[in-house]
């Protein structure tokens, strides 16, 4: 039998302000217990409800499934094939469209990715204020002008004010942003901004070095194909010693760090 009782969101369709109450986005911010200042951050900007640090919310169209998206991005691969100049149907071609859609799903993957869930559960208070530096970050992203791969390391510094979080997690917010379109620079941004948010630190500093196929192929911005961006905030930004101490640890090969 259906128990409405042990629903929660559907157990009074009608009843307005308790539909409401038992939302998607409360029900969210509940359970994201301990953090909800980071929550509600992210509510907090233009469109939160749907946006988050200015994207497009998982799984957009949001009236089509999966396969139903996965589907019109095949089609739309054998469109391109075809308005080239190809023949989707010769041999080498047929799964083409198939593979493609199955890899820009991996490769964007990040659209899909909750940034509450990836952090919950991994921060934790300490008396610790001293310079954290996670560098040489391999990331592979898409450049959302051409998308074309951009690729290369981030290098991730912050100083803890009470709580720090678990090491594993900088890598993986890191890989969030760069699966998803993105400039290189926004990027840089969008991984201090979170930082900042979640941990609440003295300073943040994030350098990315990255290069850009679509500046590579094409051969007409060669000084530009491999760029350095930087996001500096808090200490960082006014304490130019940090900042240097921090870049000191950049120009060490790797394995030398400690
Ligand atoms: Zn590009």
């Amino acid at each position: 039998m259906y128990d409405a009782g042990n629903s929660g969101s559907y157990a009074n369709t009608n009843g307005h302000a308790n539909g409401h109450a038992n939302g998607h986005t409360n029900g969210h911010i509940h359970k994201a217990g301990q953090y909800e200042g980071f929550e509600t951050a992210l509510l907090e900007r233009p469109n939160g409800a749907a946006h988050r640090h200015g994207y497009p919310l998982l799984s957009q169209p949001a009236n089509r499934t999966a396969e139903e998206r996965k589907q019109a991005v095949e089609g739309a691969v054998r469109e391109i094939l075809m308005n080239v100049g190809e023949d989707p149907d010769r041999q080498g071609l047929q799964r083409t469209p198939h593979r493609v859609a199955k890899m820009w799903g991996e490769v964007l993957e990040g659209y899909e990715i909750d940034p509450v869930a990836l952090v919950n559960g991994a921060l934790f208070d300490v008396e610790y204020d001293e310079m954290v530096v996670v560098k040489d970050i391999e990331f592979f992203s898409m450049c959302e002008h051409h998308m074309l791969p951009f690729f290369g390391r981030a290098h991730v510094a912050y100083i803890p004010s009470d709580k720090v979080i678990g090491l594993s997690k900088i890598p993986r917010i890191v890989d969030m942003f760069a699966r998803r379109l993105q400039v290189q620079e926004r990027m840089t941004q969008e991984i201090a901004a979170m930082l900042e948010e979640v941990l609440g630190p003295q300073g943040v500093a994030v350098v990315v070095e990255g290069s850009h196929m679509c500046g590579m192929m094409r051969g007409v911005e060669k000084e530009h194909s491999r760029m350095v961006t930087t996001a500096m905030r808090g200490q960082f930004k006014t304490d130019r010693e940090l900042r240097n101490e921090f870049m000191s640890h950049l120009q060490r090969p790797s394995g030398e760090l400690r």
